[in-house]
């Protein structure tokens, strides 16, 4: 059963959509990332969740009950946004205690759980310190404290990593996974970092202009993209155009490449034009073919090298080709040569237009 539903949301400002038709359902307990470039409609989806946004039309449900009508407050959500939004003239356990004096609780125990919930997220022994008297990491540990400490159904995140520098976006990624599976909070969390979606959820929603794209784990995001757009925005692809020779052999054709084989896949059928993904780590570089192989034959462009390994970058005939080599295989190739790249049929994987 779905502990939050959303069906048919959409969202127009005049005559901007930005949201269309967003039905998503989310686990009990699940982690769950809404991913998407900058004005996809992550934001606006979380603000209709919260209730800070209407929807034009569409409905949000948790746990079978419509949220229509019920103001933020009202919704049992705890939020953190990138900005944190502590009171400053309030220490760091008066803040965490904030929404449990909205909901009545008296001060010696609401202090008490503020407490509590400060050693939960790392910061035992710094509830007396101000905002100001404390680094972004330990402030945006707060703002996480403040918004679990009522025991919300719901833990909303919008891009609360931000604003952090890389090393400690990271230690936060791993806390935050900590403390999310400690409480078993259900948890959507917003991001356009695709590397940080990939490692911390449980299942990704990709937005692409207002639309959810695909809903899926990570690796599956990853392996078995549905349309172009994944493909291209969850790590690096090769996306080849080709149109469809013969379904039954898998067969298909791309102007610079030639025939090109694809692993199984029931669509689409002899006639019809896709796209072909393969990954730069499953095309393998060499001087000479290799048996058992696809071989094709291009021309190195560029080399970057990364140290472990290394992206070759160049072209067969018009078609672009990244390829990803562990570090010492790059040696064989100079940028301006001629090799060979190949991969395996099962390593194609077919997109229908
Ligand atoms: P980002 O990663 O940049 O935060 P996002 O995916 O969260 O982007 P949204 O903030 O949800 O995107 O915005 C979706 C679209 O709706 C954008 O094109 C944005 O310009 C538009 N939009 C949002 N709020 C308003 C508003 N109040 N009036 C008009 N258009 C708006």
């Amino acid at each position: 059963m779905s502990h939050l539903k959303l069906s048919g949301i959409s969202k127009s400002y005049g005559q901007f959509n930005a949201l269309e038709a967003v039905d998503l359902d989310i686990a009990k307990g699940e982690f769950v990332t809404f991913l998407g470039p900058s004005g996809s409609g992550k934001t606006t989806t979380l603000m209709i969740i919260a209730g800070f946004e209407s929807a034009t039309s569409g409905q949000v449900e948790i746990e079978n009950k419509s949220l229509f009508g019920l103001a933020p407050y009202q919704r049992n959500i705890g939020i953190v946004f990138q900005n944190y939004g502590l009171f400053p003239h309030k220490t760091a356990a008066q803040n965490v205690y904030f929404p449990l004096q909205m909901r009545g609780v008296k001060k010696a125990e609401g202090l008490r759980k503020a407490e509590e919930m400060l050693e939960l997220v790392g910061l035992k022994g710094f509830g007396h310190r101000h905002p100001k008297e404390l680094s972004g990491g330990q402030q945006q540990r707060v703002a996480l404290a403040r918004a679990l400490v009522f025991e919300p159904s719901l833990l909303l995140l919008d891009e609360p990593l931000g604003a952090l520098d890389k090393n400690l976006r990271e230690q936060m990624q791993i806390e935050i996974k900590r403390i999310q599976r400690a409480l078993g909070v259900t948890t959507i969390f917003v991001t356009h970092d695709q590397s940080e979606a990939m490692s911390m959820s449980d299942r990704i929603v990709v937005f692409e202009k207002g639309r959810i794209q695909q809903v899926a784990t990570p690796l599956e995001l990853y392996h078995r993209p549905q349309t172009r757009f994944v493909a291209s925005f969850i790590g690096e692809s090769n996306l080849i155009d080709v149109k469809i020779t013969d379904a039954a052999k898998r067969e298909a054709r791309n102007d610079a490449i030639g025939a090109i084989q694809y692993a199984p896949s029931n669509r689409p059928p002899t006639g019809s034009e896709a796209t072909l993904m393969i990954r730069p780590e499953n095309i393998k570089l060499s001087r000479n073919p290799v048996e058992g192989r696809h071989n094709v034959r291009m021309k190195v462009e560029t080399i970057i090298n990364y140290g472990d390994n290394a992206l070759v970058v160049g072209k067969v005939g018009e078609q672009m080709m990244r390829v990803r080599v562990l570090g010492a295989d790059v040696v064989i190739i100079k940028e301006g040569e001629e090799c060979c790249i190949s991969w395996l049929h099962d390593s194609v994987y077919l997109i229908a237009k």
